[in-house]
């Protein structure tokens, strides 16, 4: 998505060989416009999916989430980081490890947004080593739905997200690629 890939090149700063940090248009400021257009990239390539929801992870996937859920007229939901739970019976839980912050999250999603035969299309901002996606992939598959598909804004193809999502059978599709962010620069994959 040649819009998305100008706004990283024009705004994105390297933080390290790993980490790309786009606080000014998806992870602090949002562009409303920019995720409009990220939104109806989504609906179009996920369109003969059936997708009846929307799943993605608080925060920075909400807005790229809802602009999809607003073009494809289905509900968005967000699961919850917390810390650690007690034991409840009526959400879905599963651990994932911040690539981020380094730390374990408990993700919830309440049983009555998620329900058997439900196709869910699974979005979030970054893919690095796939633990996000994973983690709201098992809550699909523990409420007897099934994942239509991941949308990913950015992938860092370097890490190893992307093939085992795949690997495992789902669909990937990312709206930009990056290949590399050595030297304090972006590289896109082709
Ligand atoms: P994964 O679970 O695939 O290892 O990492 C994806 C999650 O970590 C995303 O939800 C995102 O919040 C965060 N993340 C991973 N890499 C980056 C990055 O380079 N920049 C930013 N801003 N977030 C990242």
């Amino acid at each position: 998505m040649d819009l998305l890939k100008q706004k990283i090149t024009d705004e994105g700063i390297v933080l390290s060989d790993q980490v790309l940090k786009v606080d000014s248009f998806l992870n602090h400021q949002m562009d409303p416009v920019l995720m409009m257009e990220i939104g109806k990239e989504f609906a179009r390539l996920f369109a003969e999916e059936g997708v009846t929801r929307i799943l993605t992870i608080e925060s920075s996937g909400i807005a790229p989430a809802i602009m999809a859920g607003l073009v494809m007229h289905v509900p968005m939901i967000f699961a919850r980081k917390q810390k650690s739970l007690t034991l409840r019976d009526d959400i879905f839980v599963e651990k994932v490890f911040s690539f981020t912050k380094k730390e374990t999250n408990e993700i919830t999603v309440s049983k009555k947004y998620m329900k058997p035969g439900d196709r869910v299309l699974i979005i979030d901002d970054f893919l690095a080593h796939g633990e996000a996606a994973f983690g709201l992939a098992k809550i699909v598959e523990q409420a007897g739905a099934s994942v239509a598909g991941i949308g990913i804004v950015i992938e860092k193809s370097f890490q190893q997200g992307a093939d085992k999502l795949k690997e495992a059978g789902y669909r990937v599709e990312s709206l930009a690629r990056v290949a590399s962010l050595e030297n304090g620069t972006v590289r896109f994959a082709e």
